[in-house]
């Protein structure tokens, strides 16, 4: 039996989170939109947290954006992934913050306000993940 597919687990999927897996799947970066004040904001939530609205909306992102924070895991690991992984906080463009992973970059050569875009990898059980690299790399 070969098994030559992706080692990441999928990620869990809630009822809120489902919106932003389902694009994520479709190749696509989205945040939440409030249909009420238009404000973006992530995770996904059931209601606007700046003015309680439920009228949500799917908002495709640009997928471009800088590093604003970053740590260095090393431990405890996990042998789906190859370490140090680099976890990011990411400043979209449109003024969301997303945590996710950075990849194809040298975790010594990461640093503060790098740009960086969204790139998609699988995972097992059909999932996708939106994961950051160095903007403009070839993949
Ligand atoms: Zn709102």
């Amino acid at each position: 039996m070969s098994d030559v597919g992706p080692t990441r687990p999928a990620p869990v999927v809630t009822e809120d989170s489902a919106v932003f897996w389902d694009a994520a799947r479709a190749g696509r970066l989205v945040a939440q939109r409030c249909r009420s004040c238009g404000r973006l904001h992530h995770p996904p939530r059931p209601m606007c947290p700046a003015c309680h609205s439920i009228e949500l909306e799917a908002h495709e992102l640009s997928g471009n954006g800088t590093v604003y924070s970053y740590a260095l895991l090393h431990y405890p690991q996990n042998p789906a992934f190859t370490y140090p992984v680099v976890a990011a906080l990411v400043d979209l463009d449109e003024g969301v913050r997303m945590l996710s992973n950075l990849v194809g970059v040298e975790p010594e050569r990461v640093a503060i306000g790098m740009e960086v875009e969204v790139t998609f990898e699988p995972t097992k059980d059909d999932g996708v993940v939106p994961l950051f690299r160095p903007r403009g790399q070839r993949s």
